[in-house]
């Protein structure tokens, strides 16, 4: 370190000043050299700057200088850290050469690229060119966010001719925007400067000084404490706390703060301190600012310029033609699906806010993505964590503002008229008029370059770049060509020419134009098709965007609109507002979780990481944004672009509805979702029946979707050639320990469900959480050891729900959110008709009062504030862990080593994917980042600080298998949380319903009547976490590995996975995650919690008490007196003696009668009486710091200024920030002003105070408050519940309070009187208040100018507890889904909407409880079974539709089209919510997607759907088949059905043999797709069992008829009676076709050869019933059917052997035909009315039923005809060769050894059974040979065709294919015509190399 002099001319020094600052500068850009370590400390004629990596007390020791007294200084200012940098360094320490900052810039890279682009339109009157140049770049590089405003201030209080105040006003500006009370003059100021410069936003404490002035200024939002004293000798010392300076209290003239956005500034040569107010009226009024102001641009200006110019003008549509609804291509070019358009743009525009989502986000990575995600997808939103606190955009939403100028930006070192010659939009969203006036408009002169961002298709992917490369240039030099606005467009899309993403282009040329110096010329607007989620505006903001216009979301809502999918009498206007609102709200909610309050700020900041972006699209577009995994590249995001083009305009004839990958809730076929519903059922029936065969089949479908969604996914393993003996390895029973169940609340999850997951971890020694609603005392002090209700985890969440002293004592670990994975940086809400009395008790709230949990802790706006509170909670528990949970961003390892050192003893890092009871889907899907870079990241970073071994990390975020733990710990975490799994465990069905409160399972809901179907228990959960630790351990041996403790950090044992088939995948770089990080830092102690931190407790002064109060704790004594004295070092003073009190008392506190008196003198530290406990009451003369009565449970505080004081108590500041905050009970009297937030979430403490500052009872839910003077802004902001009186001093009061949620009611009730009355007076004698005094001197006549806030809900829920009603009333809502529901994110109350959504009159969110399940669908079986038409009922079926459609939930993860349901995939919530709409014809378009015939399926499909439904689970399910038929029929009858012949014919042909349904599906879809398709057929007419097989009563053949002449129609050839490998040559179709598909169906029947076999009249059913089929279609011209009486069952005793579809078809028909009597065998049991435990939902349920035959035998015969356990012994002989009857025996079934089921005759049972006609319906045996042995086709085990492995549909033999029975044995129509479908899409692949046609769920991929 040297010290330098540097002389010149001292004649002018402010010349010299400048001279010295250009050098500098150039010394400091010119003479930093790699390796070389360089820096100026401060250089300035003025000041000295001393800094060091020192702490307080160092400093004498090392600078002398300091100590000596001869140096002497009029201002001094000092600035001592926490480092919450990893690596401090000497550049960084404080002071800077300007400033000291106590905070965050949030801001920051916007800021700095800002100014860096700036620099383009800068010129100095006192610098020259060159010399300015010199100062380039005007923010250094590689500085902290401080070292940055310090360059800026510095470079402006030299250039830019401003004082250091007004610089810095103009840096930091206060909360203008909303403020109606600041002078018009200064607003007028503050608007005038935001166009020089942005606010560099965040938390802020800055103080500076020029050497002349000094002072300090805080943000805007009061985030950092700050206080000070003046005192009689002319001294003022301001500090963030207070006591820092030692000073006779009588000398002491005032104690005051720096209020939010305020100033204080001290002239030291003119020796006074300058008011906030009257400087900044004096900067205002330095220049004509207001006059200035005229001259802004508004939107007005504009569309007044362009209609005088042109008139009105359509604009509507594209080039290519106006939208035409959801046809439109251009949705499918621009990616959108019907999932956004449903769950995002609707709801946008019907409630004029985002859509709620819950259970987190489960979807693959937009890297991993096989559906062509656009690029905003790989942004995931920062936020504020720890170190900064997010917003509430809500309830504070007057810091916040979304205004913002655009267009070009004047020369900021010229202050004048110039800075507002721009655009100011009040927020960022272009209405399409809004837009095409910007883009004519010639308003003064200006002019606007659109840029095409389209290249010709002809291009190809290889396009791209160029074009990005083009579009960066033509702006560039339209900038230089003096153009003012710059539009890049997409407009031109379409079939000619591809979509550049306007993210891409935005990127490229946002960031060309900061490196040219361009970027201020000119406002950039994008025009753009692709974007219209929250999300991607506020990427398109985040990298440069000025303003944006959707227009083809708007378009599109046009279109709904006009097709009345949305409110047909909406305007376009209504249109535009509606979205622009939720824009609005949703972009706030954005910028506030990263703490940004102002739009202008967060634009360009860039606050996002990219996850799987390459280099390469980062260097050229979103420079500086950190992607640490790599990943695509332009090549892949160009293909993703062309692959959506071709799913627009490529040959996709079979895309009848817009794709929907399934991005939020699963689908079959789309997105993989790690809980899918194969892993969802695999896992329930593991834990259910503790089934390790279900727990492996769960093991694998986990696997696929963790690999093909998660990072960890593409890890695995590395595995020993040989494992380790398993019994080497530790037991599961050790390694269950680390297992922690996530932090759900009671609350968000119902008490049952709570305390299962207790139970269930306290038996087998791992951790439950409570979440953050508290925990009833009785949970945790009745403790039943084999129901042990207690969770080890306690959390503290900024609500503080229910933390009192004895939740606190009660706990093994305190954790402290800081975030939730799923929102981080969100807060959220319990609404009021979810807090029942149970939730309110034990959240210590009122029933029926809402609760609000904010964004912040209040009491942590920085990691200093973090520390305090882990201290706090430390002395509330000295025995407890105190954990921090974290949520992975970039960083977060830097934040984890923070919080390490500020004593964490555990922290938790949660993924993004962690679940949530309810937040908007854009909070779920983008923000946060997988927990494996988190992990990776904060054990790297704590073994590089050697920290590692003081805290133990907890990963957490879908962690479900023994893999992913495996994964976890060699990352470097020591335990795991669940949440979840063990939810699942216990019966969710991932419902994705959370945040409605109508969980069908009882887990998610308080709604008693769902709660009481919880069917989980303790068992499930502890089953699966052992199933769960043994495979851990399997992978233990298997890596080598014997304790478990040995595996964290061992990154070694994991490798990139091998033979990755995700091309994407295979561009990620791992490598970041892989380092070791003992590699790093060798031979550190990485055992987590080895070490103990040191909290020095045994100094604290509560030790002194605790020994004073023995006594008492005992129990022996009464009362005691204790007097002390305290510092500013004494913190958290009293909450060790809580502690023990609760361990003692629990948690009521001291009994009544015993008491202990504590009076303290002195300034007391941060935290003073934290949690104090009832009977302990604690009196101060002085004052206090921050957090005064943090979550005071009972205990009474009077704090009230030194005797000797001689200032007013009511003007002068007595504790600070955040006093009472969570306080449940207890009393505090303070005579003074309270900080900020004072009450903050009180939820029932009394307080008096004299005043209090800005958000005062803020988010309060019960308690008194009695204020004596004034507040502050936004009193009463999210408050609930509770009372506050206000005395009104001056009638500002109603200006200042939020009235969102209050009423303001004048002091007139007697009640009202009295209790102010009581308060005045305890608060005379407590603290001698002169206020109180006066007031109760003339009582009750100044009551006049108090004014009562009363919250409504409070109001109302007095109300029903007077009325002694059980809680408030509940909710009911009516509509659909989220229309009705209300936004539990926001307090803000629709009451409009709640009153239109009552007017409707079916309720879809509660359809399931409410309507009960339609049953009669058939036609009475006693006239039906006299006719041979269908049964069905389809008049009475129809009326009843929509009501039953209202029952469908349309579940997050639809069981319905999963494996177990539907296996066309169809997807049926869609459809049931459309006809539950009334939109048939869209509904129809759902259906064709996937099922080809639904008319056939609509009537005989058995429906695997709705045996898989999720309401099967409790109730009756969803009626899915009805409504398919009726979807179809009613499309038939209304002639909407017609032939579509394919356009084009591709040349190529394709034999099928058989029509069947596969047949036909298979020939369906080729002759979509251009094939010329023959079909041949042996019998006399097309249809298979459809025509011969399935009888007219379940389908008409007419409805065959009716689809094979359409078929024909449309091209496809039918050629009936031609038996191919009989009447022609297989081999010869194979050969003269391209490709031969069989679809020739089971027909080889299964025979019973048993004596007597031979005898007439034994025939398999399929005879009798093709015989009678053919007999009733009439003879065609082939084919003569003669009537065979011996088929006939008329006047015969009837015995069918076989119990399935066909023996009841037999049934049907011989009853129709006559028959004498009707039996049946079926070999089986009879199945039980109910599920068994081995046939869990959602498989296919095997219970009783009675179908139509069955129905019909019994009205007619009077008795069921099945006869089940029945064995055919033997078939009897007449005598003459006929069949007379048959011989029979019981059987009875048993499990034998290994548990397979055994059958055995039951002796004595045998009974002949008489019959002349026997049918045999036992099934068929696979496809006849012929074929087979023509073709050489082998068959399987089971007889069918032999397929290829991996392309199931495809035969060895070239070009053959099969498809059906044939291929997948005797099953279902349903799968018949699926089978169709995909080999279909099989022959196209294999003809052309790709296909279009849909695969699996409708789903189309296009490759
Ligand atoms: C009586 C009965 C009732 C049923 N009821 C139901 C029900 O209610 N619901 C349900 O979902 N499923 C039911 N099924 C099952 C269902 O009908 C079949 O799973 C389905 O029809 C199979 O379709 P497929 O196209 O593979 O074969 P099939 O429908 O059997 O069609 C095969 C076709 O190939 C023809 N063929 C065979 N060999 C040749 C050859 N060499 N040359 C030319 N043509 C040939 C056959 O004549 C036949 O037309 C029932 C089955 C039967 C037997
Ligand atoms: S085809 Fe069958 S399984 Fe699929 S939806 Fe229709 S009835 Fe359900
Ligand atoms: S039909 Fe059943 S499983 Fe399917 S979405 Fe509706 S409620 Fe869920």
């Amino acid at each position: 370190m040297r010290q330098v002099f540097v002389t010149g001319d001292i004649e002018d020094l402010n010349h010299l000043a400048r001279q010295v600052f250009v050098l500098r500068k150039r010394a400091s850009h010119e003479l930093v050299v790699p390796g070389a370590r360089f820096y100026i400390c401060s250089l300035s004629l003025k000041t000295v700057v001393y800094k060091g990596l020192l702490t307080s007390n160092q400093l004498w020791e090392y600078f002398k200088d300091l100590g000596n007294p001869a140096f002497t200084t009029y201002l001094a200012l000092v600035h001592t850290r926490f480092s919450t940098n990893t690596f401090p360094s000497w550049e960084r320490a404080h002071p800077l050469r300007v400033l000291a900052h106590n905070g965050e810039i949030n801001t920051l890279r916007g800021n700095v690229n800002l100014m860096k682009a700036r620099e383009g339109v800068m010129k100095s009157e006192l610098f020259k060119d060159s010399e300015l140049k010199k100062l380039y770049p005007v923010v250094e590089p590689n500085l902290s966010d401080s070292g940055s405003a310090d360059c800026v201030l510095e470079f402006l209080l030299h250039c830019g001719q401003r004082t250091l105040p007004e610089a810095v006003m103009t840096m930091v500006p206060e909360a203008w925007h909303n403020d109606k009370t600041m002078p018009q003059e200064k607003r007028d100021y503050y608007q005038w400067a935001s166009c020089a410069m942005e606010a560099w936003d965040g938390p802020a404490l800055i103080s500076f000084t020029d050497g002349r002035y000094i002072g300090a200024i805080l943000d805007r939002n009061g985030l950092r404490p700050s206080r000070f004293y003046v005192t009689s000798e002319n001294v003022l010392v301001m500090a963030s706390e207070v006591g820092v300076y030692d000073v006779e209290p009588e000398k002491v003239i005032l104690k005051s703060r720096l209020k939010p956005g305020r100033m204080l500034l001290v002239d030291t040569e003119e020796k006074k301190i300058i008011q906030d107010v009257e400087l900044k009226l004096k900067i205002a009024r330095s220049r004509p600012h207001s006059q200035w102001l005229k001259e802004q641009i508004t939107m007005e200006d504009i569309h007044k310029s362009v209609a005088s110019a042109n008139g009105t003008v359509a604009l509507n549509g594209s080039p290519n033609g106006a939208i035409v609804g959801l046809s439109d291509k251009r949705l499918a070019l621009f990616g959108y699906t019907i999932e956004a358009i449903n769950m995002l743009l609707v709801p946008m525009i019907q409630n004029k806010k985002e859509a709620l989502g819950s259970m987190g986000n489960d979807a693959p990575l937009a890297c991993l993505s096989q559906f062509q995600p656009l690029p905003y997808e790989y942004f995931k939103q920062l936020f504020a964590q720890v170190t900064n606190p997010p917003i509430d955009p809500f309830r504070e939403k007057i810091v916040m503002s979304l205004l913002c100028p655009i267009g070009p930006a004047a020369n900021i070192l010229q202050p004048s008229a110039q800075f507002v010659h721009r655009v100011f939009l009040p927020q960022p969203i272009l209405s399409l008029p809004d837009l095409h006036a910007l883009k004519t408009t010639n308003h003064r002169g200006w002019k606007t370059k659109v840029l095409d961002c389209t290249f010709p298709y002809a291009e190809g992917p290889l396009g791209l770049e160029p074009a990005l490369t083009r579009i960066a240039n033509e702006a560039s030099a339209a900038a230089q060509d003096g153009y003012q606005l710059i539009v890049l467009s997409d407009r031109a899309a379409g079939k000619e020419r591809v979509p550049v993403s306007s993210l891409l282009a935005l990127g490229a040329v946002h960031h060309h134009m900061i490196e040219t110096r361009q970027r201020m010329k000119v406002g950039i607007i994008v025009e753009t098709a692709e974007a219209r989620e929250v999300h991607h505006m506020c990427v398109l903001l985040g990298y440069g965007a000025d303003a944006i216009c959707p227009y083809l979301a708007f378009e599109l809502a046009f279109a709904l609109r006009n097709d009345h999918i949305l409110d047909p009498n909406l305007t376009d206007e209504d249109i535009y507002v509606a979205y622009q609102k939720a824009m609005e709200t949703g972009l706030a909610k954005v910028m506030a979780k990263m703490g940004i309050s102002m739009l202008q700020s967060y634009r360009s900041a860039q606050i996002f990481e990219a996850v799987g972006l390459s280099e390469e699209v980062i260097d050229k577009c979103f420079k500086g944004t950190q992607s640490r995994i790599g990943g695509v590249n332009f090549e892949i995001l160009s293909q993703d672009i062309f692959d959506r083009y071709a799913l627009a305009y490529g040959e996709m004839r079979d895309a009848l509805v817009l794709r929907n990958p399934g991005n939020y809730h699963w689908r079959a076929g789309g997105e993989k979702h790690i809980n899918d519903p194969m892993s969802i059922a695999n896992l329930q029936e593991a834990a259910l029946n503790n089934s390790s065969s279900a727990y492996d089949k769960y093991k694998e479908s986990a696997l696929e979707s963790v690999r093909a969604c998660t990072l960890r996914g593409q890890l695995e393993l590395v595995k020993l050639d040989e494992p380790i003996p398993l019994n080497e390895v530790e037991p599961a029973s050790e390694i269950v320990k680390r297992f922690a169940t996530g932090a759900m609340s009671f609350g968000s999850i119902s008490l049952e469900a709570h305390t299962t997951l207790a139970i269930a971890m306290n038996r087998i020694g791992g951790k439950s959480n409570t979440g953050e609603g508290g925990e009833n005392a009785d949970r945790y002090l009745n403790q039943d050891p084999d129901y042990n209700k207690r969770s080890a985890i306690k959390q503290v969440a900024s609500g503080r729900f229910g933390v009192t002293a004895s939740y606190l004592a009660h706990a093994d670990d305190l954790q402290i959110k800081m975030a939730q994975g799923a929102k981080p940086g969100e807060g959220g809400e319990l609404p009021g008709y979810k807090v029942t009395e149970q939730i309110a008790k034990t959240r210590c709230s009122v029933p029926g009062v809402g609760l609000i949990s904010p964004p912040p802790h209040h009491d942590i706006y920085s990691i200093e504030d973090l520390a305090e509170l882990i201290y706090d909670l430390k002395c509330a528990n000295p025995r407890a862990r105190i954990s921090v949970k974290l949520v992975s961003e970039v960083g977060v390892g830097v934040v984890a080593s923070g919080v390490a050192k500020g004593k964490a003893e555990h922290i938790v890092i949660s993924g993004h994917d962690g679940g949530t009871g309810a937040s908007s889907w854009t909070g779920i899907k983008s923000a946060g980042l997988p927990w494996e870079l988190g992990i990776a990241e904060t054990h790297q970073v704590l073994v590089l600080n050697d920290l590692r071994s003081r805290v133990v990390v907890q990963a957490d975020g879908q962690i479900r298998t023994g893999f992913d733990v495996m994964v976890a710990a060699l990352l470097g975490a020591d335990e795991f949380g669940f949440s979840t799994a063990p939810l699942i465990a216990l019966g969710c069905t991932m419902m994705r319903k959370c945040h409605l409160n109508t969980c069908p399972v009882g887990i998610a809901t308080q709604d008693p009547v769902l709660r009481a179907k919880f069917a989980g228990k303790p068992e499930h959960v502890v089953n699966y976490l052992f199933m769960l630790a043994e495979e851990v351990r399997q992978h233990m041996a298997e890596v080598g590995v014997r304790k478990f403790q040995d595996l964290i950090g061992r990154t070694d044992l994991l490798k990139v996975r091998e033979n990755n088939d995700n091309p994407k995948a295979r561009l990620l770089n791992l490598s970041l995650i892989l380092k070791n990080a003992l590699h790093m830092r060798p031979g550190v102690n990485i055992i987590g919690g080895s070490k103990s931190q040191d909290f020095q407790l045994e100094k604290r002064l509560d030790n002194q008490l605790i020994e004073q109060c023995a006594g008492i704790l005992d129990g022996t004594q009464k009362h005691i007196d204790i007097k002390m004295k305290i510092t500013n070092e004494d913190r958290a003073f009293t909450s060790t003696l809580s502690y023990h009190v609760a361990m003692k008392y629990g948690d009521l506190g001291l009994p009544d009668g015993t008491t202990v008196n504590i009076a303290l003198t002195g300034s007391a530290g941060q935290s003073f009486c934290a949690f104090l406990s009832k009977g302990i009451t604690v009196t101060l003369e002085g004052d206090a710091n921050d957090y005064v009565g943090k979550g005071l449970c009972g205990g009474k505080v009077i704090i009230y200024p030194p005797k000797t004081s001689s200032f007013e108590s009511h003007l002068n500041v007595i504790v600070g920030n955040v006093c009472l905050y969570g306080a449940t009970s207890g009393r505090a009297y303070f005579r003074g002003i309270a900080s900020e937030r004072f009450c903050v979430r009180n939820s029932g403490c009394t307080a008096v105070v004299e005043g209090v500052g800005d958000h005062g009872c803020e988010y309060m839910t019960a308690g008194t408050v009695l204020i004596l003077g004034l507040t502050g802004r936004n009193f009463a902001a999210g408050m609930s519940g509770g009372i506050a009186y206000v005395y009104d001093i001056d009638g500002s009061f109603k200006g200042k309070c939020n009235t969102e949620m209050v009423e303001l009611l004048p002091l007139k009730q007697n009640d009202d009187l009295n209790v102010v009355k009581t308060l005045l007076k305890e608060f005379v004698d407590y603290t001698g208040s002169l206020i109180a005094q006066d007031l109760l001197k003339t009582w009750p006549t100044p009551a006049k100018n108090f004014i009562k806030v009363f919250p409504f809900e409070y109001q109302r829920a007095l109300k029903t507890l007077a009325l002694k009603q059980p809680a408030a009333p509940k909710m009911e809502t009516n509509g659909k889904g989220d229309n009705g529901v209300q936004d539990i994110e926001e307090a803000v109350r629709d009451i409009e909407l709640d009153k239109k959504n009552l007017e409707k009159i079916l309720d879809k969110t509660h359809g399931f409880i409410k309507y009960p399940r339609e049953t009669s669908m058939y036609r009475p079986a006693e006239k039906r079974l006299r006719d041979w038409d269908e049964i069905y009922n389809f008049n009475h079926v129809r009326r009843g539709l929509r009501v039953q459609a209202a029952r469908c939930m349309e579940c997050g993860v639809p069981f319905c089209q999963s494996g177990h349901g539907c296996p066309l995939g169809n997807i049926i919530p869609k459809w049931n919510d459309l006809i539950y709409r009334g939109d048939w014809k869209q509904a129809l378009h759902q259906l064709l997607q996937t099922n080809n015939f639904p008319e056939f399926t609509g009537r005989v499909c058995p429906a695997p759907c709705e045996g898989a439904c999720v309401l099967g689970i409790s109730e009756p399910p969803v009626t899915i088949k009805n409504i398919e038929c009726a979807i179809i029929d009613n499309a038939f009858e209304s002639d909407w059905i017609k032939p579509e012949i394919p356009e084009h014919r591709n040349g190529k042909t394709v034999a099928v043999v058989g029509s069947g349904p596969a047949g036909l599906a298979c020939a369906h879809q080729l002759n979509k797709a251009g094939y010329t398709v023959t079909v041949f057929e042996r019998n006399d007419r097309p249809g298979g069992l459809l025509q011969y097989g399935i009888p007219t009563m379940k389908l008409g053949k007419d409805v065959v008829a009716r689809r094979i002449k359409l078929m024909e129609a449309e091209g496809i050839s039918f050629k009936c009676n031609i038996d191919v490998g009989k009447d022609i040559s297989a081999t010869d179709l194979a050969n003269e076709y391209n490709a031969l598909v069989l679809c020739m169906g089971a027909t080889w029947p299964r025979d019973l050869n048993l004596k007597g076999r031979q005898l007439n009249g034994i025939h398999f059913a399929m005879e009798f019933l093709e015989n009678w089929q053919k007999k009733q279609m009439g003879p065609t011209h082939h084919h003569q059917n003669k009537d065979n009486p011996e088929l006939s069952a008329k006047d015969k005793n009837v015995l069918i052997i076989g119990g399935g579809d066909t023996g009841c078809d037999c049934i049907a028909t011989s009853l129709r035909q006559g028959a004498k009597s009707i039996t049946t065998f079926e070999i089986l049991p009879e199945p039980k009315p109910t599920r068994g435990q081995d046939n869990p939902w959602p498989q296919w349920p095997r219970v009783f039923r009675v179908d139509y035959g069955h129905e019909e035998v019994k009205v007619k015969f009077g008795n069921d005809p099945r006869k089940f356990s029945t064995l055919t012994k033997e078939f009897l002989d007449d005598g003459e060769g006929n069949v007379r009857g048959v011989a029979a025996v019981e059987v009875e079934w048993t499990r034998g050894a290994g548990g397979r089921w055994e059958m055995k005759e039951v002796p004595g049972t045998e009974k002949v059974y008489e019959a002349e006609l026997v049918l045999l319906a036992m099934g068929f045996l696979g496809p006849e040979k012929y074929v087979a042995n023509q073709l050489n086709l082998a068959q399987d085990a089971r007889s069918n065709f032999e397929t290829e492995k991996n392309n199931i549909y495809k035969t060895p033999v070239t070009n053959v294919f099969a498809a059906g029975d044939c291929r997948r044995g005797q099953s279902l129509v349903v799968w018949a015509i699926s089978e169709g479908r995909q080999a279909a899409r099989a022959v196209d692949i294999y003809l052309c190399g790709k296909s279009s046609l849909p695969g699996p769920g409708g789903v189309i991929y296009n490759h």
